[in-house]
């Protein structure tokens, strides 16, 4: 890990918010050059469930890739609890996105030869958690996702639905700070769309910070904040029932 703790960008109340987006935007080269993100601002408090929601070549991808550290932005600044992910090298990005992002894609991404437990246990190898750490920690995310007694099955034997709660138990099995879920529901139905909308909700009440992109209006109608992405421009609609004092 690098030395530098990077630059802190703080809230008045002084923590680091976990996403903190000034002016950043994406401007593939080509030719033709195609602004895919227009500078936008944006800060994603921890707790926070955001949904952004935008249709087709609005610009989602992009922006997923780079929070997801996958990509590099052409302009602005992304902190990333508080670290400053522009300035970093390769190397510490892939290790900030190791230990602060869980990612969930609407593909699941299991490998199809390895139990559910198995599959949770995988994402703990290049962390280095002892062996008899990882069996104990991947049986305690799977059974956080409902899926205790399916943790010897292959995806093969399992529903879409439990398919996407191994890929959930994966994405948590390392506590990250953020969960990135890409079209969560996209090949599901729409019952156990359902299904997984309650399970973030439920890791949402337990203080877990969470950011959905998708296409699906009904899904982004989940999520505490909801965003709108539209010609790669990023906007907030102020939702009447989320001013409620807590
Ligand atoms: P979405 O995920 O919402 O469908 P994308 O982020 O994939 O949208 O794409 C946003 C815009 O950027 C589209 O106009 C798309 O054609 C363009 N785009 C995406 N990737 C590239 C690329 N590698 N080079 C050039 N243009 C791209
Ligand atoms: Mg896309």
């Amino acid at each position: 890990m690098g030395t530098g703790k990077g630059q802190v960008s703080t809230s008045p109340g002084g923590h680091a918010a976990v996403i903190s987006l000034e002016g950043l935007g994406l401007t593939y080269p080509g030719p033709p050059p195609v602004t895919a993100l227009h500078p936008c601002d944006l800060r994603v408090e921890k707790g926070d469930f955001v949904t952004i929601v935008g249709p087709s070549g609005s610009g989602k991808s992009t922006l997923l890739n780079v929070l997801g550290l996958l990509d590099t932005p052409t302009c602005g600044a992304y902190l990333l609890n508080g670290l400053d992910t522009a300035t970093a090298s390769d190397g510490r990005r892939a290790a900030l996105r190791g230990r602060e992002i869980g990612f969930v894609f609407q593909a699941f991404h299991l490998l199809p030869h390895r139990t559910a437990q198995e599959n949770v246990e995988l994402a703990m190898v290049y962390r280095r958690t002892p062996r008899r750490d990882r069996r104990t920690r991947a049986a305690e995310v799977l059974a956080r996702v409902g899926l205790a007694h399916r943790a010897h099955a292959v995806p093969t034997q399992l529903s879409g639905g439990e398919r996407q709660r191994v890929a959930v138990a994966r994405a948590l099995v390392g506590e990250p700070a953020l969960l990135l879920c890409d079209e969560p529901t996209g090949n599901l139905d729409s019952e156990t769309t359902a299904s997984i909308l309650d399970l973030l909700d439920r890791l949402h009440g337990d203080g877990m910070t969470i950011l959905v992109i998708t296409h699906d209006a009904g899904v982004a109608a989940r999520g505490r904040r909801t965003l709108t992405i539209r010609d790669g421009v990023l906007s907030e609609t102020t939702k009447t029932a989320a001013t409620v004092p807590c």
